[in-house]
């Protein structure tokens, strides 16, 4: 099969044929549907000389972390889940310490290799994933719902922490319409009555928060809004500037959650923000708030705006994705 490779550090991957996997046990081989192009990716390619030491990365490695697909072979000791059946892939926690038993498998200490990240991607015709780490997905097209797993669930994750904050008459902003604005974006509408106000620098960005329902849009450099005007701020870039800039926009007992992993610093002291703020970032989400998004989005709340790929059109991309020339998530459809 064919398969997008990593196979020296600081290197594009490229795409090899290798054997179709076979799955061990406790582990399933899926169909790859769709597997949506990330932002980590680049980094992973272009910047990292070795692995972070809890992922375990060994190359060669099939990249690719935001997988849907349908069951097709079970592992050994694996039930619950039927050949054919339509999937997406999350992150597997241990399953056994105080992070796991309380639902935060996004934040267990001992997670280890991902799908993706460590384990061979879906950026392939097949991928095999631990059977813990699949959600099942009813009426949507698997392709469609892969983003979900990470641009829709890093998202959604965000709005979940702020969502107590945000009642009727209450403002919320979301810096960066991306991959993850967009959604964000959906999901505050979906769950909350705040107003919605989207910042981004590029007009067609702006033009896709309208369309999906941002009650106000806004150029990043025109004025901010008044100072300390709203409950919360989802900052998707997360660069020293962005934060900054919510740092002024937040009220007092606000809550600003940076997403995003971009540039620079913020220099958190006393009068940084109002009192009571709060400043906290986030990684991923919870199988279960998936759960509730994947239920979201069949119910029509929400809905991904995807650019289909081919697999042999993988390298260009990732191009265009650093290029920021992708409205909303791209998605790679191996066959
Ligand atoms: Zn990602
Ligand atoms: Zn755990």
């Amino acid at each position: 099969m064919k398969a997008y490779r990593m196979l020296q550090w600081k290197q594009p991957a490229e795409l090899v044929d290798i054997p179709v996997p076979e799955p061990g046990s406790g582990m399933v081989r899926l169909k790859v549907a769709g597997n949506g192009i990330c932002a980590s990716d680049l980094h992973l390619m272009h910047e990292w000389t070795e692995s972070p030491s809890h992922l375990k990365i060994e190359l060669p490695m099939t990249i690719g972390h935001e997988v849907g697909g349908w069951v097709d072979k079970l592992g050994a000791g694996v039930s619950g889940f039927e050949p054919g059946q339509p999937v997406v892939v999350t992150l597997a926690g241990c399953g056994h310490c105080r992070y796991c038993a309380q639902g935060w498998n996004n934040y267990c200490l001992n997670k280890g290799k991902q799908v993706g990240m460590g384990l061979d991607g879906g950026l392939a015709e097949y991928v095999v994933a631990p059977a813990g780490a699949l959600v099942p997905v009813s009426s949507m097209d698997p392709a469609e719902a892969a983003p979900l797993t990470d641009a829709g669930l890093s998202s959604y994750h965000a709005v979940k922490r702020v969502a107590s904050l945000l009642a009727g008459g209450t403002t919320v902003a979301v810096i960066g319409v991306g991959g993850l604005g967009h959604l964000a974006i959906q999901e505050l509408k979906a769950i909350t009555p705040a107003r919605v106000i989207a910042y981004d620098l590029n007009e067609r960005s702006l033009e896709l928060a309208r369309e999906v329902g941002a009650d106000v849009c806004l150029k990043s450099e025109e004025p901010l809004m008044e100072p300390m005007s709203v409950e919360a701020v989802l900052d998707f870039v997360g660069a020293g500037a962005t934060i900054a800039q919510a740092s002024k926009m937040i009220r007092p007992l606000g809550h600003i959650v940076v997403v995003g992993r971009g540039p620079g610093a913020f220099e958190f002291k006393h009068n940084a923000m109002p009192y009571g703020a709060i400043l906290s970032t986030t990684f991923g989400g919870s199988k279960l708030e998936l759960m509730e998004l994947i239920g979201l989005a069949e119910s029509g709340y929400i809905k991904p705006h995807i650019t289909r790929f081919s697999l042999d059109d993988v390298g260009k991309a990732y191009e265009m994705l650093e290029k920021g020339e992708i409205q909303g998530r791209g998605v790679i459809i191996p066959s």
